[in-house]
Parts: C-alpha cells; sequence; structure tokens
C-alpha cells in the first residue's frame, strides 16, 4: 500500500513515510493509492483492538503484524477508556426512531480526539524509526480546543518526541484552556495565539513549509512532524469506529448485516467525516454522510452550491471545536471525488489562498451532493436540542453532538429518510458544562468545577475523572505570542 499527494500524483510514499513527515513537500495532503475490501463478517466477533488490528494492517503494509498489535493494544488497553469498549453505541430508540449515538468520549480527555491521538503516538515513533531513524520529531498542533489536550496527553514523555500546541486565546472553553495549561510532561509545552483557530492553524502550516526554519532543525537532527487531522496517522485509526459502531449493532440485532446506514458528524476540520467515507470505500454501507456545522456554516454552502468561500465572518460559538473555516481535510475528499486530479486539486486551493474561494466543477459538485447533505445549527437552536433530547430521550449531549442532532432532525424533516442512522458523538457534556447548563433552569455558578457539579445533579449523570481530577492541578504554561511571532517561539522552544 503506497500513498500519493492531492497536489503532486507522481509522488509514491511508504505508510512510515506519509506519518513521520505529516504533509507532502508542496503542501499537499497524503491518501492511499487504493482502498482495500474489508470482510464485515471476519471483523464481527473482533473486539475493538482487534477490529483496529484489521483495518489497520491493511493500510500499514510496512508495519509488522507484532507491530501494529503493539500500537493497538498499548493506544485502547481497557485501563484508558472508561468504558469496556472505547467507542461505545447507545441507541436512543425508544420512541420508535433508528438512531444511535457513537459516543467517542470516553478517554482520557473526554474528546473523541483520543480515539486517534492515543495511538498516534505510537505509530509516529514506529514511522520515525523506519524513515528517520534518530531525529527527534517535533510536532507542532493548532487547536481549536480538544485536539491540543488530546494531543498533549498522547505524546505526554514519548521519547524522540517534542511538542508544542497553540491555540486561540479566546477560542477555546474554560475547562479546555484549564485542560491544556496545566499539562504535565517534559517534553511539551503549550502557548495562547492572538486571534482564531484559523490564524493558528495557517501559522503552524506556514512554519511547516518554510525551509529556513526546517533547516535549521535539521542541523539539530530534528524534523517537524504534525499530529494534526491532516495527519494520515490520525485519520487512519478514525475508519476503526464507524466499522466497530456498525458491527456492534449487528450484534446488538438493531440492525442485519449489509443493511444501510447514515452517518451523522459534528464538523469542524473535516477528519471524523472522511474517515466515514474511508469506511464506505473499504465496503462499509454507508449511504448518507451528513455533515453538521456551527453557525461557521462554510462547508454547508460548500456542499450545496459547490463553492468554497471563506471571505466571510468568523464566529466564536459554543461548539469551538467546529469554529472552523478552512476545513483541510476537504481537500482529500475532493481529490477522491474529481478523479484523482492533481492539477485541479493544486488550482483550488491556490485560490482559496490567494483569493479566498475556489468553485468545483459541475461533476465534482455533484459527486459530493451524491454522497453528503450539509446543514447548519446556530448556538440558540443547539441550546434547544441540548434541552429537548434530554427531555425526550433522556440523553445528556455536549454542544458539538447537539449541533449534529439538530442538523440530523432537519434531515429527517426535509428528507423523510428513515435509514438507520449513527451519530458521532463527540465530547463529553463536561467539557462545556457553561453552555449544557443554559439548558437547565438553573442559576450559573461562576466557577467551572462547580458548574459540573451542578450540571451532575441536574442530569443524573457523573462528572468524567479525568475532569475531576483537575481540580487540584497546578497552572504550568502562561505562554503568549501573536500569529506573527510563532516561528519564533517555535526556534525558541526547540532551542535554536
Ligand atoms: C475536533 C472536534 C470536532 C470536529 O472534528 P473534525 O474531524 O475536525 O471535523 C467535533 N466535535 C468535537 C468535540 C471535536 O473535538
Amino acid at each position: 500500500m503506497m500513498y500519493t499527494s492531492t497536489r503532486n500524483t507522481a509522488l509514491h510514499v511508504s505508510a512510515a513515510q506519509a506519518i513521520a513527515q505529516g504533509i507532502s513537500e508542496e503542501g499537499g495532503l497524503f491518501v492511499p493509492e487504493s482502498f482495500p475490501v474489508a470482510d464485515l463478517n471476519a471483523m464481527l466477533p473482533l473486539d475493538y483492538i482487534g477490529r483496529a488490528r484489521y483495518v489497520l494492517s491493511r493500510f500499514l503494509t510496512d508495519f509488522t503484524a507484532e507491530e501494529i498489535t503493539q500500537c493497538a493494544e498499548r493506544a485502547y488497553a481497557p485501563e484508558k477508556f472508561e468504558n469496556d469498549t472505547p467507542a461505545k453505541v447507545v441507541s436512543l430508540d425508544a420512541h420508535g426512531e433508528n438512531k444511535h449515538m457513537l459516543e467517542l468520549w470516553h478517554g482520557p480527555t473526554c474528546a473523541f480526539k483520543d480515539m486517534a491521538l492515543q495511538i498516534l503516538p505510537h505509530l509516529l515513533t514506529r514511522s520515525m524509526k523506519k524513515t528517520a531513524d534518530g531525529k527527534t520529531a517535533v510536532i507542532l498542533v493548532a487547536t481549536s480546543g480538544d485536539t491540543g489536550k488530546a494531543a498533549l496527553e498522547g505524546f505526554k514523555d514519548v521519547a524522540g518526541t517534542e511538542m508544542i500546541v497553540f491555540y486561540p486565546e479566546n477560542g477555546v472553553s474554560a475547562m479546555q484552556k484549564r485542560q491544556m495549561d496545566t499539562q504535565e510532561g517534559d517534553n511539551l509545552c503549550v502557548c495562547a495565539i492572538e486571534g482564531n483557530f484559523d490564524d493558528a492553524q495557517s501559522g503552524v502550516k506556514r512554519i511547516f513549509t518554510d525551509s529556513a526554519v526546517k533547516a535549521a532543525l535539521a542541523r539539530k537532527n530534528k524534523m517537524f512532524s504534525s499530529a494534526n487531522s491532516i495527519n494520515w496517522g490520525r485519520l487512519l485509526p478514525q475508519i476503526v469506529y464507524y466499522f466497530s459502531a456498525y458491527l456492534d449493532l449487528v450484534q446488538a440485532g438493531k440492525i442485519a448485516m449489509g443493511d444501510w446506514i447514515n452517518v451523522v458528524v459534528p464538523t469542524g476540520n473535516f477528519g471524523n467525516i472522511l474517515a466515514a467515507y474511508y469506511a464506505k470505500r473499504m465496503g462499509l454501507p454507508v449511504q448518507k454522510f451528513i455533515c453538521a456545522s456551527n453557525r461557521n456554516n462554510i462547508l454547508t454552502d460548500f456542499i450545496r452550491t459547490g463553492v468554497y468561500d471563506r471571505k466571510r465572518d468568523f464566529y466564536t460559538t459554543i461548539s469551538p471545536s467546529m469554529d472552523i473555516l478552512v476545513s483541510s481535510n476537504l481537500e482529500r475528499l475532493l481529490f477522491h471525488l474529481c478523479g484523482e486530479d492533481a492539477g485541479k486539486l493544486t488550482a483550488w486551493m491556490e485560490a482559496l489562498k490567494n483569493g479566498g474561494a475556489y468553485t468545483v466543477d459541475a461533476d465534482t459538485a455533484n459527486a459530493v451532493r451524491a454522497l453528503f447533505w450539509g446543514g447548519c445549527c446556530d448556538d440558540q437552536k443547539t441550546v434547544e436540542v441540548i434541552r429537548d433530547v434530554f427531555a425526550r430521550d433522556g440523553y445528556l449531549c455536549d454542544p458539538h453532538t447537539a449541533v449534529a442532532m439538530g442538523v440530523y432532525a432537519q434531515y429527517t424533516a426535509e428528507t423523510g429518510d428513515a435509514t438507520p442512522t449513527v451519530i458521532a458523538s463527540t465530547a463529553s457534556p463536561y467539557k462545556f458544562s457553561d453552555s449544557v447548563l443554559d439548558a437547565f433552569d438553573c442559576e450559573k455558578p461562576d466557577d467551572a468545577f462547580e458548574m459540573a457539579a451542578l450540571l451532575a445533579r441536574l442530569s443524573g449523570t457523573k462528572v468524567p475523572q479525568p475532569i475531576a481530577a483537575l481540580e487540584g492541578k497546578a497552572i504550568r504554561f502562561h505562554n503568549h505570542s501573536t500569529a506573527d511571532q510563532m516561528a519564533d517561539f517555535v526556534l525558541k522552544q526547540v532551542g535554536v
């Protein structure tokens, strides 16, 4: 199995090289050159680790079976996740609907990013050994909140790695900020950026492709790598849980083997929903991908019109992990749907960079629309959804998951489609207690931990242990930078 770049198909690299490098030289993203077909019946009896080994081994043909087993067993060890399986499915079908929550937030940081970031360090360090032995990987992360903490936790004290996390100072929740600023580990640091997530992400992308900075690093026997969802090692593990959810539903008798499902994903950088699309390419019977956005609804517009236009206002919302105007992984989907034409992708991405917009050709736009349905949900509606879902289904969802549920309701109202549906539940409501409490009639306390305690009382659910444990931890990081000074900050941190 080899990988190529969305902007240069003359390139053929191994999985290890794609993972170690993170992003291709010319700025394109690594994509698999073909998709192996999965045998659902063979995967059915396996547990989560077994299913992960099954999927990973088909894409990581330059890894030994032993290496893949080690990676999967360390990442998804029972003590790291709250339940007996890392990706639990909770069916909300008491009222006759066929909808199922795929809970991806029972890991160490209470967000779905753990599903990939618990395994990425193992994949990355092995990839570095295969391709750049002896080099230290310097991992830069731009985060809208959840990635940062999950990456820090995954890479904490991993030998041969250093990590710098940038987050928008006013774009993350109090609990998310606390989670990052208290992070332990000797190989990492955290820095707040003046600006929004896109400023942080563009800053990281600029540093990645700056040849002067790269040369300075090389002299120290270091190289850049990425833990953002542009890294193939992030996407690949996410394919697993769509298979796992489907097979769990078959085992629970909720669907029959071979039945179609729809998938709803609260979407930001387009990584999670792209992993669902990759599962389909491997044979998972997914009919429709419902792409849910908050008020930053650039993807809704794109799916409906074929025009991607970032010349619009950026909104800070109560679902901050989806406050994004440039969804990087869309580039991969477009590559697959436009006939794998790197020339087209290069032109569109250049147009986006230089003019702030691009329009895909009619065939590609139709191919997107045949598979994807886009909808959006503003903050006020999101809070209503949290209230309604709790009242009706007894299910407490975080604002990101509520956006997905709100958009799913629009979808069924508009189409009447009653296909069994898996809804990605991407964060614990306790990461966003402040906003979730707005769905309850109550006086809100100021303190984040008192809010969590109140939410537990009102909802009859429990504060997850990783959040409760933050209360006693000291703030360790107070760094601050403008977007323009990020490169200098990096050079100073890595000792150049
Ligand atoms: C990151 C994140 C998302 C968006 O996922 P993408 O893969 O970036 O589309 C949605 N919800 C939560 C809670 C997240 O942390």
